[in-house]
């Protein structure tokens, strides 16, 4: 009687044992997966959420990781190159035309594959090149009814990953990886077809390219001057090196909002490049111009920007130029915009080397002027 009662307690403990065991292993694979989606969630771009992703493999200890992306016209690719994403040393980042491949092997249901190692229905999913895995784990990333690539996940034991499994932990972490590439994947098309600068929140060359044509348009309508302001803060290089990247980041917004806050409304400020600006300022002529742009280099000069460590100023230097429309034109509006930043850029050339924080207009130009100009450059 009293051996039957040991031995029960016996199994009893052995079954507790083996369950603590079994809650110890959920926390901590649900510690892992929570610490996971966490970093998910800080990333800043597509490049960073695929190189996150594909060292998952480390994260989850598996043998193998694809992570595949719907690119139907390649610009994901495109995307990822121009964000310095080494595409070739990545081979596990695998691009699909379109979801036949995952439609074949979810079907309409979009719910994840656990199994078997289903050569060549698993193959596409991942970038094997000797032992294939044993059990893999597939899953769909599926956002608003559209499927937007799949996560892979593989292992070289065959109890990995199995149809019984329960995937609640899996299904939770896709759900959030779904999300945050919708999120940066909306986010790379905006940056691109967007006509706002990011950082500065004024308006991006894009735009500027877009709207020179019809300014001179308009003025030559209403026979108003335009005048052109490019400008270029000095020795910035030395600030992002002196105080770091996001210090100089700061100081092109403060920068930014200066310029603006000494424009009207109706003017153009655009972010033409690195600490680049352009601004176009209508029925504004020379001498005005010159006025405004004495001023914003003031204002620059006087600025004082606070940084998280550091107190940084700058200096500003501007080259103006100034369009005055005539009757009738022989060039297109396009070739007049173009001389008149490239007239601006040259007179902010003139300001660089005549020792910066300085204003130089490169006077008037009108249309038999931009005419000779243009055949000079040619
Ligand atoms: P100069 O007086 O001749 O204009 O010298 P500079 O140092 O301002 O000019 P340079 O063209 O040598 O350097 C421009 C720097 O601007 C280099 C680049 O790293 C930095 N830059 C470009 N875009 C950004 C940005 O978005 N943020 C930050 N922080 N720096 C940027
Ligand atoms: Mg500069
Ligand atoms: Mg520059």
């Amino acid at each position: 009687m009293e051996e039957d009662l040991t031995t029960d307690l016996l199994v009893l403990q052995s079954h507790l044992d083996a369950m603590l065991e079994r809650v110890h292993s959920n926390n901590t694979t649900l510690r892992r997966f929570q610490l996971f989606e966490r970093g998910l969630l800080d990333l800043n771009s597509l490049a960073e959420m695929v190189e996150y992703v594909l060292n998952a493999q480390d994260f989850f200890d598996l043998d193998y990781i694809g992570f595949c992306l719907i690119d139907a016209k390649d610009e994901l690719k495109k995307f990822l190159q121009e964000d310095g994403f080494e595409l070739k040393e990545n081979p596990q980042l695998i691009f699909l035309d379109d979801n036949e491949a995952l439609q074949a092997t979810f079907g309409g249901s979009n719910s994840p594959y656990l199994g078997k190692f289903k050569s060549p229905k698993c193959a596409r999913f991942f970038a094997v090149n000797s032992q294939p895995p044993e059990s893999v784990a597939i899953i769909p990333l599926v956002r608003r009814g559209q499927c937007l690539g799949a996560l892979s996940m593989g292992s070289l034991m065959a109890a990995r990953f199995t149809d019984t499994m329960a995937t609640d932990f899996i299904e939770h972490m896709t759900s959030v990886v779904s999300v945050c590439l919708e999120n940066h994947l909306n986010y790379e098309m905006m940056k691109r077809t967007s006509l706002i600068d990011t950082l500065t929140g004024v308006n991006n060359r894009r735009f500027l390219e877009q709207r020179l044509g019809e300014e001179i348009d308009r003025v030559q309508r209403s026979s108003e001057p335009l005048s052109c302001f490019f400008l270029d803060v000095d020795f910035f290089k030395q600030v992002n090196d002196t105080y770091g990247h996001q210090a100089g980041d700061q100081v092109l917004v403060a920068v930014a909002n200066v310029i603006r806050e000494q424009l009207r409304s109706n003017d153009v400020l655009a972010r033409y490049g690195g600490e680049e600006f352009v601004a176009l300022l209508v029925n504004i002529d020379e001498a005005m111009a010159l006025d405004i742009a004495e001023r914003i280099r003031k204002k620059i000069k006087a600025l004082v920007i606070e940084t998280q460590n550091e107190v940084v100023s700058v200096t500003i230097s501007i080259g103006s130029s100034t369009y005055k429309p005539a009757k009738r034109s022989a060039l297109s509006s396009a070739e007049i915009g173009a001389d008149l930043i490239h007239k601006a850029d040259e007179a902010l050339y003139k300001a660089k080397n005549s020792g910066r924080d300085k204003v130089i207009s490169a006077g008037v130009i009108s249309d038999h002027l931009a005419l000779a100009n243009l055949f000079k450059q040619i």
